[in-house]
């Protein structure tokens, strides 16, 4: 193995993956390790893979908002070097989201949307038919579990209308996507090794100098990245970082529901909702649209299962798949709920205030691309671009703890400053708690 590299970075997935690609274009020579056969194996492969551009704070709108313009520009964002039916294709369908007390009408998204430039329509309850043939429009709020005797009764009054954000959809193949940055990366001259666990953060002289593979090969290196999704935690201990940070990351397990959609949404154009009334996202399971996925927008009565080692948990369907559907149920009550589970077991890597950690550590050399609590897909091109920074700017000299980075985003022409996605932020009072993030 080339054992001569500037960057090793643990984990190909999506956001290892664009990592590898970022600091490969500012001439890093960089090696990727993954313990999975081939790039976007991991959590990527289980992401409903939604771009969106309505977060709950201005710099992850404004993050997403960027990210959008890669996904729409995809071949162009792989500097040309994936062509024909290897791409992935991004299906720009935009995105009604319910205004409900939960999101504040959505009064404060819309104003971040005006300071961004980023478009949005209102959308009336008599309009949202077009969407969602069939709606009930009634509230449901709060979410239940589905033994408590008060599920599926309306709580009093209806939705306050929607919003509709031109701009969002869904990527075909959120494995594929991986493996596409990958081609463009390696055509650059970046190194991916796969099947190839990393057991060890090699430390020598208070700076990280390599890491160690479970065949007991070293590979030196004066940086390191965390690229590791659900497997954060262990890495950042193996490093002894843990300790010195507020933040922490944890792996959740989350279950996405795969059914057919009612008949009546046939010659319907399909579109991304989010419904915090009833407290579940979806998404048109295919270009055809047959049918939906159906994610859980984290309601208070579910019990989070937490896992501590994420190598082992249950990756069958449990109550919350059907949960999930009927959930689903309130709102379109044409929909079926079939009698066999199909769709998706898989972790999420989430904060305390479910937003990612974009940062060095306090071990020079490591740094971290990880808790992305189930939203950030979307970001990985810009979040390898900030990773890519992060490591210039220190190895420049600078002190990003002291001083933190501004990282300017081209498309969108707005700046945000990343001590926002430092480890050792205060939390966010201004997140949603959730995967809305
Ligand atoms: C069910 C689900 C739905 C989601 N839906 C969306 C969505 O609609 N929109 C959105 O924006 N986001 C979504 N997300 C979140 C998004 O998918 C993730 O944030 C993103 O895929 C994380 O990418 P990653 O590269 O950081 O991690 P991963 O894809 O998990 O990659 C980490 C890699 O590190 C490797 N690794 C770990 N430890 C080691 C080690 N010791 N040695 C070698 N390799 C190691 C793993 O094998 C893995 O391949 C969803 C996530 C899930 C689970």
């Amino acid at each position: 193995m080339n054992n001569n590299v500037d960057a090793i970075i643990i984990g190909a997935g999506v956001i290892g993956a664009c990592t590898a690609y970022e600091l490969t274009k500012l001439g890093y020579r960089t090696l990727s390790v993954d313990k999975l056969p081939q790039a976007g194996y991991g959590s990527t492969s289980g992401s409903c893979a939604i771009i969106r551009t309505y977060y709950s704070t201005i710099e992850s709108c404004a993050l997403a908002y960027e990210g959008w313009h890669h996904w729409k520009s995809w071949a162009k964002y792989l500097g040309n070097m994936v062509s024909g039916a290897d791409l992935v294709e991004y299906h720009n369908t935009g995105c009604l989201v319910a205004k409900t007390t939960l999101n504040n009408h959505l009064q404060k998204v819309c104003a971040v949307m005006d300071k961004l430039g980023c478009p949005y329509e209102h959308v009336s309850n008599d309009e949202i038919n077009r969407y969602l043939p069939g709606v009930d429009k009634r509230l449901y709020y709060p979410a239940k579990t589905i033994d408590d005797d008060a599920f599926g009764k309306p709580t009093g009054g209806e939705l306050s209308g929607s919003v509709f954000f031109p701009n969002g959809g869904y990527v075909s193949d959120p494995m594929q996507s991986a493996v596409n940055v990958q081609v463009a990366a390696e055509s650059l001259g970046a190194i991916f090794k796969f099947n190839s666990t990393i057991t060890r953060i090699v430390i020598k002289q208070d700076r990280v100098a390599g890491v160690e593979l479970s065949d007991g090969s070293v590979v030196s290196a004066p940086v390191v990245i965390n690229v590791g999704g659900p497997h954060s935690s262990v890495i950042n201990k193996m490093a002894g970082v843990s300790d010195n940070m507020l933040m922490s990351t944890r792996a959740l397990r989350h279950e996405v529901a795969h059914v057919d959609a009612p008949e009546s949404f046939n010659n319907v154009k399909r579109i991304i909702t989010s419904d915090s009334d009833v407290q579940v996202y979806t998404r048109p399971s295919s270009a055809n649209g047959k049918g939906f996925l159906i994610g859980s927008e984290d309601p208070q009565c579910d019990v989070r299962e937490w896992v501590d080692d994420p190598d082992r948990f249950n990756a069958d369907f449990s109550a919350q798949w059907k949960t999930l559907v009927m959930r689903l149920a309130q709102r379109i009550p044409d929909l079926s709920i079939p009698d066999t589970a199909r769709g998706v077991v898989a972790l999420y890597d989430v904060t305390e205030d479910w937003m990612p950690i974009y940062d060095k550590s306090d071990l020079p050399g490591f740094f971290m691309a990880c808790g992305t609590s189930g939203n950030q897909y979307k970001n990985a091109p810009v979040a390898g671009k900030i990773m890519a920074k992060l490591v210039q700017t220190t190895d420049a000299g600078h002190d990003h703890d002291s001083e933190p980075v501004q990282f300017h985003l081209e498309n969108i022409d707005f700046t945000v400053s990343l001590d926002a996605y430092s480890r050792n932020r205060t939390i966010n009072e201004d997140s949603s708690f959730s995967v809305i993030g």
